[in-house]
């Protein structure tokens, strides 16, 4: 799919646009700047927090995707959300928050066609973008072009854009806001620009990507640098985030996959899950889940 761009006018125009392809990375999908082959490497999976599958680096294209994937679009945990299916890659769904009579799409999946287009285009359209950091950057570009809207990335983690394009905006500092409830909240930990979003509505949201890990345990959230590597996190990180977030109310947290939610007491999920990392860090290690957690 080549969104906004003319039909070429001769064979020669044909050829070249042939020749040039915005590959996608297998393993992060991310999309990268067009090239005529595959790019040489994927700095975000070489990274200690990705990987590089066994046989090495492999690349498709969106008409490759969109050719063996549907995209999914359902409700979860009260909001639309859109992934392909079957998986691709990190296998995250975005979500779509209402806004401004529109949606911030939080974090992002690469599976972009005519059908993921119309979906939204059914619920809405989107404001904005937001990202929560460069593992779901997949096809931003093509998405703020398809809707016309900015992608609000965090400028501590810019180096790690792999397509630029003026639609991209970096913003520096702790919190954005963007309006009708919506913060974005810099956490750092998993990466520098780490971003999670506020929702101030009703009894509170907290989107948190991976930057607050949403685990089987309910009653708990997790932090890690590297979650394929497992990595931990230093305890000077986690405790700067359950600082950053102790002003914030929020009873449920939304995770990167489908399903994944702490249905309550988010906000004091994080601050006994943060403690609970800490003395685990330094050897001292739960008996047991610790049982539900209440605000008394
Ligand atoms: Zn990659």
């Amino acid at each position: 799919m080549d969104r906004g761009r003319a039909r070429p006018a001769s064979a020669d125009e044909w050829a070249s646009v042939a020749a040039v392809t915005r590959y996608i990375c297998e393993t992060c999908g991310v999309q990268f700047t067009e090239s005529d082959g595959p790019p040489s490497a994927c700095p975000i999976c070489e990274d200690a927090r990705q990987y590089v599958p066994v046989g090495g680096q492999r690349w498709t294209t969106l008409e490759d995707l969109s050719a063996g994937h549907d995209v999914d679009v359902r409700e979860d945990s009260g909001l639309t959300g859109l992934a392909a299916t079957p998986a691709f890659a990190i296998g995250q769904r975005a979500l779509l928050v209402p806004h401004e009579g529109r949606n911030v799409m939080w974090d992002c999946q690469s599976l972009i066609n005519d059908d993921a287009v119309a979906a939204v285009s059914s619920a809405g359209g989107l404001s904005a973008i937001a990202i929560s950091h460069p593992h779901y950057y997949s096809t931003m570009v093509e998405w703020a072009h398809a809707f016309d809207c900015p992608v609000y990335l965090h400028a501590d983690d810019a180096r790690w854009v792999m397509r630029d394009d003026p639609a991209l905006e970096f913003w520096d500092g702790e919190e954005k806001e963007l309006g009708e409830g919506l913060t974005l909240l810099r956490l750092g930990g998993h990466f520098a620009g780490g971003t999670v979003l506020h929702v101030d509505r009703g009894t509170g949201l907290l989107l948190s990507g991976d930057i607050v890990q949403v685990i089987p345990d309910r009653n708990h959230v997790s932090f890690m640098y590297s979650y394929p590597n497992l990595i931990p996190l230093a305890e000077p990180e986690v405790r700067r985030i359950a600082d950053k977030l102790r002003p914030y109310r929020f009873e449920r947290i939304l995770g990167a996959w489908w399903g994944t939610l702490v249905p309550e007491y988010g906000d004091v999920v994080v601050q006994r899950s943060a403690q609970r990392y800490i003395r685990a860090l330094n050897g001292e290690y739960p008996d047991t889940t610790g049982g539900d957690v209440s605000r008394a």
